[in-house]
Parts: structure tokens; sequence; C-alpha cells
């Protein structure tokens, strides 16, 4: 059943890609596992999924210390708002942390990464939605985090792009409000951050990946529509 989710989740990108007219392959595929166990992950995996997003770190270590071990080539971002308590765990388990939200956080990662020796990508998280919390509120403080990297305190962060989540909301003209908000930033800093390969566009879940891809994503992260509904009761 995984696996079935998993090629009809592709062709509609691939859908999207084309209507867009945009090139084939130019999205990637995050499956989000949050809430569901090691062996629907494993499923995934074994049906050709490599990229896999967890929001709490401490579930993120429990499961995929051992996926790791028996699949060195998958990678895990971490997607959910991070405490600096947490950052030690997210900089040793993920490949990228997607939901940099403040200064605060990007110091502690620096810090955390240098310790390990690690050279981590960040997405830098926009607010962009009415409803949803996370996220730089004003370009301005993101902007002042990308100065931050480039004033060259961060040698172990690798600034890759930006990531949002759009408004819980059926009103899909929000939705994609939300997107193109994002797409506009990223613009904006990659012109004045020439220095940084600012590319990546995190933006499109379940419900509205399509739209996203209209809009410019490059990664969407799919949960429900891969893994079914989360059971919050397991945890
Ligand atoms: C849970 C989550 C997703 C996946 O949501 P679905 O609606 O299940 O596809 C994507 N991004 C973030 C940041 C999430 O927390």
């Amino acid at each position: 059943m995984i696996r079935d989710n998993l090629l009809l989740i592709q062709e509609k990108i691939r859908l999207a890609e084309i209507k867009a007219g945009r090139k084939a392959d130019s999205v990637k595929l995050m499956a989000v596992s949050k809430f569901h166990p090691i062996n629907e992950i494993q499923e995934a995996i074994a049906s050709g999924q490599t990229l896999f997003g967890e929001n709490r770190v401490q579930e993120a270590k429990e499961k995929f210390t051992s996926l790791f071990d028996t699949n060195p080539s998958i990678q895990l971002h971490i997607i959910g708002q991070l405490q600096s308590n947490k950052v030690k765990n997210a900089v040793s388990l993920a490949s990228c942390i997607q939901s940099l939200d403040r200064l605060d956080l990007l110091k502690e990662i620096e810090k955390q990464a240098s310790k390990i020796n690690k050279q981590i990508e960040v997405l830098f998280e926009l607010h962009t939605g009415e409803e949803s919390k996370s996220g730089y509120e004003t370009l301005e403080e993101l902007e002042e985090s990308l100065e931050y990297c480039a004033s060259g305190q961060t040698p172990h962060v690798i600034p890759k792009g930006f990531m949002t989540m759009a408004p819980f909301t059926s009103d899909e003209s929000l939705i994609r409000k939300s997107f193109i908000t994002l797409r506009e930033a990223s613009e904006k800093m990659k012109k004045n951050f020439p220095q940084f390969s600012l590319d990546e566009l995190s933006m499109g879940m379940s419900g509205d990946f399509e739209i996203a891809i209209e809009e410019g994503s490059t990664l969407v992260r799919v949960g429900t529509a891969i893994f079914g509904e989360r059971d919050y009761s397991k945890k």
C-alpha cells in the first residue's frame, strides 16, 4: 500500500511538473514519517524512497538510528520546530535542518556541528500563512541570519534555501499566496546573497503539493498521502 501511494504521488508530481512547464525530476519527494513506525518506513525504503522527514528529534533518534545502520543511503531532514537543547541530536542525525527560524538556533547549530566537525545543510523557514506559527516572522529577521552566515561565522552550516507551511485552509488562493510569498522572498535573498546556492524551495504537503509545484517548489513534504492518517494516541 505504501508502495502504491508512493507511485501515485510520484505520478502526480510528474503531472504537476508538466503542467507547470517544469523539467522532469525538478521536484524531490520527502516522505514525512512522523508518528509512523519503523516497519512502515522500511516499506517505503524497500520501494525506493530515500528522503525522510521527522518533526521531533527524540522520535527521529529512536527510529532512524537503527534505520541508518541497515540503510546507509537514506537521508533524514528535521522539519519541526526545534528547541535549542535538541540541536545536538538533530545535527548528528540529520543532513538538513529545514526548520531554522531564529538567529539563536543558527548559532547553536553551528556550535554543535563544529563539535562533531560536520557540515550541515539548513533551510530558512519563513512564516507565510495566518494560522501557522513557525518560521521567521519578517524578512528582516531572516536576512539578519543570512548576514550572520555571510560574515563567515558559520563555517559548518550550508544555507540551501527556504521552507514554509501554507495555512490549513480549503481556500486555495490563501495557500497559493503563501507559496508565492516564499518564492518572492527566496528570489530577493538569492539576489542579496549570491555567494550561497539558495535554490531549495521546500513547500507543499499532502493536500497542497500540486499548487506548490506550480509555484516553484523543489521539494514537497508528504506524510498522510504516503503513510495514511497519523495515530496521535500512540505517543
Ligand atoms: C507533518 C508535516 C508535513 C506532512 O504533512 P501531511 O499533510 O501529512 O502530508 C509536512 N511538513 C511539515 C513541516 C510537517 O510538520
